[in-house]
């Protein structure tokens, strides 16, 4: 969550002090550094092989990662660090899009069975969401005061389970420790060996501050991806993935966007445009490329079904992807065959509900005939 370049200049500033003589009498770390980050900076002074310390921070980063005493730790550290939520309806959301959605990562990956995830609603503010390493993941109680539909916020843990499944919180952090040690070692292998103890808080700092800092693109694709591929396996709308992109492009541009953290990287707004983009093409291939949708208004078959009115806190565009979700889940399914038919207020194709018109759209009937005109 925070960002690295802070960590790593503190990481050097230790580096300086100890590389100008001030921590060439630590000897054994100790427990009153201020972190762990100190302590390796005082321990790279008095002289460690990169290689040394790079097979450690492997074998630490490797039990945060997969053992269970490991992974508890940092869950503890996590909650701490954070605050834990007490929140009754955030908490019971969250129970409810965890074990939808591991069902849903485990029909195509059963290795979340072997690693089921520690998580928690934060008691922080922002809308954000992270996942570490150890399958340690936790969202804002921010989050579920500001986006009150639960589909989207599972689109946004789908993503961070992505994530997770992929390791990328260990790669990262892995790269992001390795990174820094090889840099401040240059020059100055004596030889000596550093203290298990301050390795590991080193490295739960780091754990428990940046999580997925997510600012690799290539992981944040690949998370996405699959977090939209994790929604089709569940009862969740997959036009949740592009409508929460397009929510965020829609807070980005007001006053809301400081409250956008890392997961949205509000620095770059555009990026938000860019990933509903992409949901919207894979939406559209899930549809067998019937359906699209752009600006508000729906298409079948390249003809215009309907555009869809602003209704729930959420704008025309937002909740036309909602729509655009339930067609494309109605022709995946093989719904299209059946005829499309209102019931209790309900556009339905097949056994699909498709739109529940409010204020502002087209009436039921008028939208019944027009999809089995063009469907
Ligand atoms: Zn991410």
């Amino acid at each position: 969550m925070m960002k690295f370049a802070g960590l790593r200049k503190k990481f050097l500033a230790a580096l300086t002090a100890s590389a100008l003589g001030a921590a060439l009498t630590l000897g054994a770390p100790t427990a009153q550094a201020a972190s762990g980050l100190d302590i390796i900076g005082s321990a790279i002074g008095i002289g460690i092989q990169a290689s040394q310390l790079n097979a450690q921070i492997d074998q630490q980063v490797k039990r945060y990662n997969e053992s269970e005493e490991g992974r508890q730790e940092l869950y503890k550290a996590m909650r701490q660090k954070y605050g834990v939520s007490e929140n009754y309806e955030y908490n019971a959301k969250m129970d409810r899009i965890m074990a939808n959605l591991t069902r849903g990562v485990a029909a195509i990956d059963p290795t979340i069975n072997d690693k089921p995830y520690l998580y928690f609603v934060s008691e922080q503010t922002s809308i954000n969401a992270a996942c570490t390493m150890g399958h340690v993941m936790m969202v804002n109680a921010g989050t579920f005061a500001k986006i009150t539909n639960e589909d989207e916020i599972a689109a946004i843990v789908g993503h961070e389970m992505g994530h997770g499944q992929k390791d990328h919180p260990a790669k990262g952090n892995k790269k992001r420790l390795q990174r820094a040690v090889t840099t401040a070692i240059a020059g100055t292998a004596v030889g000596a060996t550093i203290g298990g103890g301050a390795l590991t808080s080193a490295i739960t700092n780091v754990a428990i501050t940046h999580s997925v800092a997510h600012g690799d693109k290539k992981m944040e694709t690949e998370a996405d991806l699959l977090g939209f591929d994790y929604m089709t396996h569940t009862n969740y709308n997959p036009g949740a993935c592009a409508a929460i992109m397009q929510k965020f492009v829609e807070l980005s541009i007001g006053a809301e966007q400081s409250k956008i953290m890392a997961f949205f990287n509000p620095s770059d707004h555009p990026d938000s445009g860019r990933r509903r983009d992409a949901y919207v093409k894979k939406l559209h291939e899930y549809s067998g490329k019937h359906v699209t949708a752009k600006d508000g208004v729906v298409s079948i078959n390249g003809k215009t079904f309907t555009t869809v009115a602003a209704a729930h806190d959420m704008s025309s565009a937002e909740r036309s992807y909602f729509v655009f979700g339930n067609l494309a889940a109605a022709y995946h399914n093989g719904h299209n065959k059946s005829a499309a038919t209102v019931q209790n207020g309900t556009v339905m194709l097949g056994k699909q509900p498709i739109i529940t018109p409010q204020a502002g759209d087209e009436d039921a009937y008028t939208l019944a005939e027009r999809l089995n005109a063009i469907k």
